[in-house]
């Protein structure tokens, strides 16, 4: 049984090194954004709840969220572990969850300097159409306007996200909702500590070691 969750702030490589270690310990990468999604798509009661918060832009309350990680948890996939990508995001959400009764073996915290988390998502692109993610520097596709995966012509784009100003404001929000998990982990003796400096590959190889 492996029950982990990936904490770090936005460009640390959460989703990449989750979804790897999934693969690897054959367990379900569980991220709310994608359980809302299939909540609101599937229609089902919490779904309905979520989807006027989801439509106003405005943050789902903590009570559905934890409500459908729950419900996710119970299916069979789940029985040997999971890895929680972007969850909890509050302190109050992390306590919810241990009033729930669930419980994490680690919590991998990613650090990454601010200026290489600005490095990283100001150069990131994004295709409209196939969602492929490039690297203007690390990755940048093949010719300037066409992605590679779909060859999609003209729907390479920069996020509104990722302009300095939005990766400033997501960053401290990071710090001031997310950041204070790393000492609530801590304490509980949960906590590992991972440089997120590098290439995804040498992060990757870090976190194997330290699991
Ligand atoms: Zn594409």
């Amino acid at each position: 049984m492996k029950r982990l969750m990936m904490l770090g702030p936005p460009g640390a490589g959460k989703g990449t090194q989750a979804q790897q270690l999934a693969v690897e310990l054959n367990i379900p990468q569980i991220s709310t954004g994608d359980l809302l999604r299939a909540a609101k798509k599937n229609q089902t009661d919490l779904g309905k709840k979520a989807a006027p918060h989801m439509d106003n832009g405005k943050l789902v309350p903590d009570d559905l969220v934890i409500g459908m990680v729950v419900e996710r948890l119970k299916e069979e996939d789940a029985e040997q572990g999971y890895i929680f990508d972007g969850f909890p995001r509050t302190l109050k959400q992390a306590e919810s969850l241990e009033e729930m009764g669930v419980s994490l073996d680690n919590v991998i915290s990613i650090i990454v300097s601010d200026e290489e988390v600005h490095r990283r998502l100001e150069a990131r692109r994004t295709c409209s159409e196939c969602k492929a993610i490039y690297h203007l520097i690390f990755s940048p596709p093949k010719s300037e306007n066409t992605c590679d995966k779909c060859g999609a012509e003209g729907s390479i784009y920069q996020r509104a996200d990722d302009t300095p100003e939005k990766i400033e404001e997501r960053l401290r929000a990071y710090k001031a909702q997310t950041e204070p998990l790393i000492a609530f982990y801590q304490e509980k003796g949960r906590l590992i500590q991972i440089d997120g400096e590098g290439a995804p590959e040498e992060v990757k190889k870090r976190i194997q070691k330290a699991l």
